[in-house]
C-alpha cells in the first residue's frame, strides 16, 4: 500500500525513515526549516547498533570508512585514578563503535535519501499540524499550509514542539550541559573516548571522529561540561579555561592553543522526556523526538536509526495505520525504556553538584570491572546492545564477525 508521508526534520532520524519508506515505494516528502540541510555541532559514536541499523540502509561502509574506529572508554580523575575502563572487546573479539563527525554521518545519509525518490521542502518550519479526515495540513507560523499528508513523522529532535500534542508532560532540564568544539586531531588517543574528572562538576572529553569529508583533516570532538547559565562567564575567562582543561589532560595543550577564542565551541543543553505511547492521530515521534535524554551514554543517534527502522518494519507489516503505530512501539518499547532510564540514573555520576555520586563512582566504578559478568554488561549497556531489536550476536554477525 503506497502512503503519502510527510517526515518534519532532515535530521539523523528523519533522513534515515525518509530513505526507508521511499524505498519501500512510499511518497515521502521531507520537510526541514533550515533554507540549507546541515548538521549542527561536532562528532558522536555510532554504536554497534547503530552500526547495524546504518548496514540494513547500506551505508554502514562509508560511514566507517570515514568515521575513527573506537574500541574503548577511558575515563580518569585529574589525581590520576581510573574512573572507568571498558573495552568493546571483552564482550565480543572485534566488537567496537564508530565515532563521525556529524557533517559526514549527516553527507552519507543525505546521498542516500537523494537517491531515494523522497523528496525535501526546506526553509519550512511546520509549527502547526491539522488533522481533516484522512489527512493531516501542516501548517507554518502564518498559518499557510506547506504540506498534507496521510502519516506525519515528527523528526524534529530534541526541541520538538509536537511530543506537547502527543503527550502534554514537559521535558525535565538537566542541570549541566555542555559545549563542543571540532578540532585538529594529532592522533592523541588513537581508538579511544577519553574523559578527564574532576568531581562531577567538570569533565573534559575527547573523541577522534575522523574526517567531515572524504580527503580532510582528521578531526576530533572536544566536549567540556558547564552549565547552560554559565556560557558567558566563561567565554569571558576562555584563556584562563585553556590553562584548567589544558592541566586536567597536558596532552591537549597544543590543541587548546591553536584555537581561535569561545567561539570554536557550540553550546549544548539536555533535557529528559519518554513518550510512553509515542503517536496520536495520523502523528507518530521518532527520534529525540520521541526520546530524549543526556548522551551520557552515546545512544540517541542510534535509537534514531532503530526507530527509522522499526517504523519502516512497522509499516510494511501493518495496513490499519493504528496497528503499525503500536507496532512501532512495541518493536522499541523495552529498548527504548531501558536506555532512558540508565541515561537518566548514570547522568549525575558524571555531570552534576552532588560531592556523594563522584566519589562512590570514584570508588566502585572501576572495581565492577573485576567480575566478569559485570565487566561485560557494562560493555553490553555501552554498545546499546543490552535489550532491544538487536542482540549482541546479531551486531557482531552484521559487523561481518564469526
Ligand atoms: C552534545 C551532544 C553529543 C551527542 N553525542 C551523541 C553520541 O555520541 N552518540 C549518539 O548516538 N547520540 C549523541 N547525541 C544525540 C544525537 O545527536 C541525537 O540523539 C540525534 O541527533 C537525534 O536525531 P533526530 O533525527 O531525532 O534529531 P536531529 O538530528 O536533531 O534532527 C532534527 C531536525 O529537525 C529540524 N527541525 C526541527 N524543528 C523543525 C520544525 N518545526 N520544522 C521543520 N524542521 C524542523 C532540525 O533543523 C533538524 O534538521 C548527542 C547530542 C548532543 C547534543
Amino acid at each position: 500500500m503506497t502512503r503519502d508521508i510527510a517526515v518534519i526534520g532532515a535530521g539523523v532520524g528523519g533522513l534515515a525513515v525518509a530513505t526507508l519508506l521511499a524505498r519501500a515505494g512510499h511518497r515521502v516528502t521531507v520537510l526541514e526549516r533550515f533554507a540549507e540541510p546541515k548538521p549542527v555541532g561536532s562528532g558522536l559514536m555510532l554504536q554497534p547498533t547503530g552500526l547495524a541499523a546504518l548496514d540494513r540502509l547500506g551505508l554502514r561502509e562509508e560511514v566507517a570508512a570515514l568515521g575513527s574506529r573506537i574500541d574503548r572508554l577511558h575515563g580518569m580523575t585529574h589525581r590520576g585514578g581510573t574512573v572507568l575502563d571498558i573495552a568493546y572487546a571483552d564482550l565480543e573479539p572485534d566488537l567496537h563503535a564508530v565515532a563521525v563527525h556529524r557533517a559526514a554521518l549527516h553527507g552519507v545519509l543525505w546521498r542516500a535519501f537523494a537517491a531515494s525518490g523522497a523528496r525535501i521542502e526546506t526553509g519550512r518550519h511546520v509549527t502547526h499540524i491539522d488533522e481533516a479526515g484522512t489527512r493531516a495540513i501542516l501548517r507554518d507560523e502564518a498559518g499557510a499550509t506547506i504540506g498534507e499528508a496521510e502519516i506525519v513523522v515528527d523528526a524534529s529532535g530534541v526541541r520538538s514542539s509536537f511530543r506537547a500534542v502527543v503527550e502534554p508532560r514537559a521535558p525535565r532540564p538537566f542541570a549541566y550541559g555542555a559545549l563542543w568544539a571540532s578540532v585538529p586531531d594529532p592522533g592523541l588517543a588513537p581508538g579511544v573516548l577519553l574523559q578527564r574528572h574532576m568531581s562531577a562538576r567538570v569533565m573534559l572529553g575527547w573523541l577522534p571522529v575522523g574526517r567531515a569529508e572524504p580527503g580532510g583533516p582528521p578531526l576530533a570532538a572536544l566536549f567540556w561540561s558547564i552549565k547552560p547559565g554559565e556560557h558567558a562567564a566563561w567565554a569571558a575567562g576562555f584563556d584562563a579555561w585553556r590553562e584548567e582543561a589544558s592541566a586536567l589532560w597536558p596532552p591537549i595543550a597544543p590543541v587548546l592553543a591553536g584555537l581561535p577564542g569561545p567561539e570554536a565551541f557550540t553550546p549544548a543543553s539536555y533535557i529528559q522526556f519518554t513518550a510512553k505511547r509515542p503517536w496520536r492521530g495520523r502523528l507518530v515521534l521518532l527520534g529525540d523526538a520521541a526520546h530524549a535524554t543526556s548522551p551520557q551514554l552515546g545512544q540517541g543517534a542510534n535509537s534514531a536509526l532503530l526507530d527509522a527502522l522499526a517504523l519502516a518494519d512497522a509499516l510494511a507489516a501493518e495496513t490499519d495505520l493504528e496497528a503499525a503505530f503500536a507496532r512501532y512501539a512495541a518493536i522499541r518499547r523495552e529498548h527504548v525504556r531501558f536506555y532512558q532510564r540508565a541515561s537518566a540514573l548514570i547522568t549525575p555520576f558524571f555531570q552534576g553538584d552532588s560531592r556523594a555520586m563522584p566519589m562512590l563512582r570514584d570508588q566502585v566504578f572501576h572495581r565492577m570491572r573485576i567480575i566478569p559478568w559485570l565487566r561485560r554488561e557494562m560493555v553490553r549497556t555501552l554498545a546499546g546492545l543490552k535489550t532491544g531489536l538487536l542482540t549482541h550476536r546479531d551486531a557482531a554477525r552484521l559487523a561481518g564477525l564469526p
